[in-house]
């Protein structure tokens, strides 16, 4: 028998994953996990000469957790940059693609010129766009919602026609809910330190130094975001991890908790990271900590398809532009994005071959359920023929969903991570569980849940013993 105090962590997506690694070299580790893989949400497939990410494709480089452990794992010299072209956004509105403004920082013009020659919003949305730091400053540090932040800074136009497809395609989400201070949490600052986004953008600038600036850009990993996963799952101690199992309820038992497994099985823990979705989360805290499970509740969770098409070059009668597009909500269409995986990344697709991912769906535009695979296929394939121009039918194409996939960081959501990080008594919530989407945020949740409850497990079996 082990001496070492067990911790058990339900799920092993990259929260899990990553909440185990940091607890494997103190504690005796147990990653309960109800599929039969790891990664959750990530889901790389080489097939034929492709390769196709299903799931994330990349690391967003400002936020440093991501990058930090794939170093830590051995991993740096798998980090692949975009490839050179341009990583200009694109957006659909008007039921044609256009370039968001050259110096656009996701929401905020910080270039007049561009700003004042792009055809994107009509001449009185750039005179608006460009007069935001005249714009007083609403000083109130509370959460607001994206869409009233960005109408008062910048106006409407620059609402509909950049932030809502941006955000809205970026989480699946009805931008309308989404939170400020969740989706552009320097700039909400910002405008509260400096009066206006555009002097503090200007101001943050010059303190960092031409050299010293936040990275910027995304990373994608040599061999896709499954690597990742693997190099995670082979520091685990061997049997840590089991397939298809899973976790049914939780109770309080003994000094610590004991899990209720699908077969019937039980299993003592002294103490749980919970790194599944909030919904079974609360499923599972319902009876013993009911409003732990209420805050559970409040996290909103959205789906979306992944769709995979691989077409000939020669179908590209217009050369492509950037790494993909946004679609606004209002074209009505049921594409919410794409991105053009193989000109984005080295390794993605044979040569004289386009590898693109559609996404369809989100929350509060029309539903999927009617759809079968092969007409999510079709309806992707429309959509992109009709906008890029393409010629002739893919030589490959697949769809995959996800269900309830993607936490909605809608207003509030700031106050819901923090009381679900609080967790109770040798219990930690993280990752999608405390409402984190994306995986550096994950990361990054997961390593503070298991610091904590390490902390935790350690400072009481110390009592314990001594006691
Ligand atoms: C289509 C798509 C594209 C995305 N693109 C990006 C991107 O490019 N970059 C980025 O940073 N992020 C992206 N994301 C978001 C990112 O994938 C997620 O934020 C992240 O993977 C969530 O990880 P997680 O471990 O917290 O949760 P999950 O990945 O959801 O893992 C939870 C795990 O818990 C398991 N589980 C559930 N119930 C139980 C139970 N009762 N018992 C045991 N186990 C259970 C599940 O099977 C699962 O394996 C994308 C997400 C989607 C859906």
């Amino acid at each position: 028998m082990s001496e070492r105090p067990r911790i058990v962590i339900v799920g092993a997506g990259i929260s899990g994953l990553t909440a185990a690694y940091r607890l494997a070299e103190a504690f005796d580790i147990t990653v309960l996990e109800a599929a039969d893989r790891a990664g959750g949400h990530i889901r790389t497939e080489e097939r034929g000469g492709l390769l196709l990410e299903w799931g994330p494709d990349s690391l967003v480089a400002h936020k440093p957790a991501g990058e930090r452990l794939c170093r830590e794992l051995g991993l740096g010299s798998r980090l692949l940059r975009l490839r050179s072209g341009g990583s200009r956004m694109q957006v659909v509105t008007g039921g044609r693609l256009q370039q968001v403004p050259e110096g656009y920082l996701m929401i905020a013009p910080t270039r007049m010129m561009p700003l004042i020659r792009s055809p994107l919003l009509s001449p009185l949305g750039r005179t608006r766009a460009a007069l935001e730091r005249m714009i007083p400053a609403r000083r109130d540090e509370a959460d607001e919602s994206l869409q009233s932040f960005v109408t008062r800074r910048w106006g409407q136009e620059a609402y509909e026609r950049v932030a809502e497809p941006v955000f809205g395609g970026l989480f699946a989400a009805d931008a309308t809910r989404l939170s400020a201070q969740a989706c552009v949490p320097r700039m909400h600052a910002l405008e509260n330190t400096y009066g206006n986004v555009a002097t503090g953008l200007r101001k943050m600038m010059a303190a960092h130094g031409a050299g010293n600036r936040p990275r910027a850009g995304v990373y994608a990993l040599d061999g896709g975001m499954s690597v990742l996963v693997e190099a995670l799952e082979q520091r685990l101690p061997d049997g840590a991890l089991r397939f298809r199992t899973s976790v049914c309820d939780l109770q309080r038992g003994g000094a610590g908790w004991r899990l209720l497994l699908d077969g019937g099985e039980t299993l003592d823990a002294d103490a749980v990271v919970l790194a599944c979705p909030a919904f079974v989360a609360s499923r599972l805290l319902r009876a013993t900590a009911p409003e732990l499970a209420a805050q559970l509740d409040a996290v909103e969770y959205a789906s979306c398809a992944t769709v995979n098409l691989l077409y000939d070059a020669s179908a590209m009668r217009t050369p492509l532009h950037g790494f993909g597009f946004f679609v606004a909500r209002s074209e009505n269409s049921p594409l919410l994005a794409c991105n053009y995986a193989s000109l984005k990344f080295d390794g993605r697709a044979p040569l004289g071959c386009v590898l693109l991912r559609a996404f369809l769906g989100g929350a509060g535009r029309a539903s999927l359920d009617g759809l079968d695979d092969g007409q999510l296929v079709r309806v992707a394939h429309e959509g992109l023929a009709a906008l890029l121009d393409l010629r002739g039918a893919p030589r490959f194409g697949r769809a995959r969903r996800f269900i309830d996939a993607l936490p909605q960081p809608v207003v509030g959501i700031g106050q819901t991570r923090e009381r679900l990080a609080a967790g109770s008594d040798r219990l930690a919530l993280c990752g999608s569980a405390c409402g984190w989407v994306g995986l550096p945020d994950c990361i990054e949740s997961a390593e503070k849940a298991a610091e904590r409850v390490a902390e935790e497990t350690a400072r009481s079996e110390g009592i314990e013993r001594a006691g």
